[in-house]
């Protein structure tokens, strides 16, 4: 593989265990571009400041660096040097990561850095998967292969509570589903880089389907 996978799309559908199992298997690269915005908002909770107030947001970010590793086996992120891959997957990191990500300042740091992990790739002719939600659409809209994955509520949900059990933290059903969509409908419907399917995506629905088989239909995409 020669280049950029992108793959889009909200949180539950198995787009990150694919992701990177995809990585490994073509010896790619993996970027998290959520972890990103995940590390931002950590960074802006720790500051103590707002997330729902964008000049605040926009300061801390600023004077944050955010790094995250691009091995698909060991996919660290990093807040100013020091290791945070635990503590970005809290439920107050889930709620408090779309609106600070809604904000264009953050993005256009965040996108910009992306844009550069991706060429540093490339230049050593080596190819890189890109998980996030604007990847086909703002961040890399050149690439070779774009998709889409999407899944219903229920089955995301019933995911992100086997995730959220698997560790080491408690979440029902209910609450895995509130959370899920209350952050789709923001994500989707913010004015900066909404969720949405470039126009040229290759739409996958994961909801019946096993990592194994995403995976699979992932690296016969590449293939083709
Ligand atoms: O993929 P993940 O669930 O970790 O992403 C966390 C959040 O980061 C998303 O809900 C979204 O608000 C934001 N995000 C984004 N653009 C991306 C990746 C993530 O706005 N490319």
């Amino acid at each position: 593989l020669c280049g950029v996978v992108a793959l889009d799309g909200p949180s539950g559908t198995g787009k990150t265990t694919a992701a990177r199992r995809l990585a490994t298997e073509l010896g790619a690269g993996y970027l998290d571009t959520g972890a990103m915005y995940r590390v931002a908002t950590l960074a802006v909770l720790r500051a103590g400041a707002d997330p729902g107030d964008p000049a605040a947001v926009v300061t801390v970010v600023r004077r944050t660096r955010i790094d995250v590793a691009t091995d698909p086996d060991t996919p660290r992120a990093l807040l100013d040097g020091t290791d945070v891959s635990a503590e970005i997957r809290t439920e107050e990191v889930n709620r408090a990561v779309s609106p600070v990500s809604a904000v264009p300042a953050v993005r256009e740091l965040l996108v910009a850095e992306q844009r550069r992990v991706i060429h540093e790739t490339l230049d050593t002719g080596g190819g890189i998967v890109v998980d996030g939600r604007d990847i086909g659409t703002v961040v890399a809209p050149d690439a070779p292969l774009k998709v889409f994955l999407t899944a219903s509520a229920d089955v995301r949900a019933r995911r992100r509570t086997a995730q959220d059990s698997a560790e080491g933290r408690a979440s029902t059903f209910e609450e895995a589903k509130a959370s899920v969509q209350r952050r789709d409908h923001l994500d989707s419907t913010r004015a900066t880089s909404p969720l949405r399917a470039a126009d040229d995506a290759v739409l996958l629905d994961t909801s019946d389907l096993t990592i194994d088989e995403v995976t699979a239909k992932l690296a016969e995409l590449a293939d083709g």
